[in-house]
């Protein structure tokens, strides 16, 4: 049975589920709340650790902070974006001002900066606030490329 590794966007509880219910009603054994919910995660130091490494799918990480405004006026472009991907592609958060270390860790010194990353690691960056269709194209190149 082929399973998908997903990481709960509520609770951060690591849940393993067949591909095949995934898109239908992967629900959190922890939460029981919905493994499908897009709204991006701000998330903390261990959130984000256990995203980025933990999750089978794609982990797109938009650095921001609350006083940028290109940062604000990309908000709802990204999570308008993230709709489309659930269980294919994580949207995450990362408040540099209230986690800068991780924001230093990855060398992120201009907002907005987006990391994609599999497995733990990077794949790729862009620095700069990205239109919704554009966010769009990025998800679904990732989501293309052979991991194996
Ligand atoms: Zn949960």
């Amino acid at each position: 049975m082929e399973t998908l590794k997903a990481v709960c966007p509520h609770c951060n509880n690591t849940n393993t589920i067949p591909i095949e219910v995934a898109k239908k009603e992967a629900i959190c054994e922890a939460c029981s709340q919905a493994l499908t919910d897009t709204t991006p995660v701000v998330c903390d130091e261990e959130g984000f650790k256990k995203h980025i490494d933990e999750n089978d799918m794609v982990v797109l990480v938009d650095f921001y902070s609350p006083d940028c405004a290109p940062c604000n006026a990309m908000a709802p472009d990204f999570e308008a974006a993230a709709k489309n991907f659930p269980l294919e592609v994580r949207f995450l958060k990362i408040d540099t001002t209230m986690t800068p270390e991780i924001a230093l860790r990855y060398g992120v010194n201009e907002l907005p900066t987006m990391i994609a990353f599999k497995n733990g690691v990077e794949l790729n960056r862009f620095v700069s606030a990205l239109p919704k269709a554009q966010l769009e194209m990025w998800a679904e190149s990732l989501i293309q490329m052979d991991f194996r």
